[in-house]
């Protein structure tokens, strides 16, 4: 009995080691645009499960780099210190073209970014990456609150952008999930606003050259989870 409980725990352990990512042996750039969101996802599932590689992060692979870039994909997150993309993803430095703000929210320099990164970097994959605990998602669904907090000016721009969503407005009140709801209405706006205001990304959807997904990261997790029918 005890050597056939034994004989499966040696089996578990090497079926967990074999069944565990390949490590990364290719640059990202190196990788078909088609592949890119699910290498990323792998990126992620190393990190969450805490194994990450740390690829090109060295002073060589930024020298190399020193002649231009060509990220693979371009990010807008939260600048919540919990967010940070190179790292939930497992990349290095190069990889990533990342616009970061408090909420990521996506106006018109997100959008100018955006497109300077599809347009001259040629950026095959957008992600709008969303996140769980938000403060300033968080913000926005206190401040309808009788008693809730009064912010300076520039902040307060920030929570009246997103009450000015369309997707936010929507949104029925009150519920349990309306903080969870109004994240991921928040990441639906940023997606709308891309499609609708840049008419090349619409452009290279179709011609089946440019991907733009929203996902969610969980800051107790550390999993990123796309979101799936956004349109
Ligand atoms: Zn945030």
């Amino acid at each position: 009995m005890v050597m056939r409980r034994y004989l499966y725990i040696t089996l578990f352990s090497l079926l967990s080691v074999a069944c565990r990512p390949t490590p990364v042996e290719q640059h990202l750039e190196e990788i078909p645009k088609e592949n890119l969101l699910e290498v990323l996802l792998q990126g992620n599932e190393r990190f969450s499960e805490d194994h990450p590689l740390h690829p090109d992060q060295t002073l060589d692979r930024l020298r190399d780099l020193s002649q231009g870039q060509h990220p693979v994909a371009a990010i807008v997150s939260c600048s919540d210190s919990r967010v940070p993309p190179e790292l939930i993803f497992d990349q290095g430095l190069g990889d990533l073209f990342v616009i970061r703000n408090a909420g990521n929210i996506v106006a018109d320099y997100e959008i100018g970014s955006v497109e300077y990164a599809i347009e001259h970097l040629e950026v095959p994959l957008v992600i709008i990456l969303g996140h769980t605990k938000c403060g300033a998602i968080g913000a926005f669904v206190e401040h309808e609150h009788e008693h809730s907090h009064h912010y300076s000016e520039y902040i307060q721009k920030i929570i009246d952008f997103i009450d000015a969503e369309e997707e936010e407005q929507v949104l029925q009140r009150g519920t349990i999930d309306f903080y969870e709801k109004a994240i991921e209405a928040n990441v639906l706006h940023g997606i709308h606003e891309l499609k609708n205001k840049v008419p090349l990304v619409s452009e290279l959807i179709a011609a089946k050259k440019l991907r733009v997904v929203g996902a969610i990261y969980d800051v107790e997790t550390g999993r990123v989870r796309v979101l799936e029918n956004l349109d």
